[in-house]
């Protein structure tokens, strides 16, 4: 069989809810699907996790080095990690844009409005989840792993 294993980068403030949305994730994809166009048997996104070190802002190169898909997180409760620019980072990685903690959208510090004009102008597709509620955090990675393939 062909087994295809990309580096997956989840990036975003501390707290934003990388670590838990990494967790939820079930690593494995069938490709069933794919089969028959590019001849892939198992597609896995895996993703890389940081120690926390994103709190002192020292995220190094080397973590982002060689990353086939990103993951942009921001958190429902967090202004600043809305408003952060770890978007620099990512380049011409096919990229998604996520708002966790989607479940807390009553102590929500950014608009809807604001989130979509950020994708919007990013060029990213835009996905609100909750990795407590297990709430699309799969479609995010099924999308990267589309995406990928149609590069
Ligand atoms: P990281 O620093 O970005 O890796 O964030 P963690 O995954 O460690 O999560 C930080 C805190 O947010 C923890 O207390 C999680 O339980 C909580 N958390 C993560 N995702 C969610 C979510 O979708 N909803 C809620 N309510 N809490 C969450
Ligand atoms: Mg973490």
């Amino acid at each position: 069989d062909v087994e295809v294993a990309i580096k997956t980068v989840v990036v975003g403030y501390g707290t934003v809810g990388k670590s838990s949305m990494i967790r939820r994730h079930c690593k494995g994809m069938f490709t069933k699907d794919y089969k028959k166009t590019i001849g892939v048997d198992f597609l896995e996104l895996v993703p890389w996790d940081t120690a926390g070190q994103e709190k002192f802002d020292s995220v190094t190169k080397a973590y982002y080095r060689g990353a086939q898909v990103c993951v942009l997180v921001f958190s429902t409760t967090d202004r600043e990690s809305f408003e952060g620019k770890v978007v620099a980072e990512v380049g011409d990685t096919p990229t998604v844009l996520v708002q966790n903690k989607i479940d807390l959208l009553d102590h929500s510090c950014v608009e809807e409005e604001e989130a979509e004009a950020l994708a919007k102008r990013l060029k990213l597709r835009f996905y609100r989840i909750s990795a407590k509620e297990d709430l699309n955090v799969n479609e995010v990675f099924r999308y990267l792993a589309e995406k990928y393939l149609q590069k």
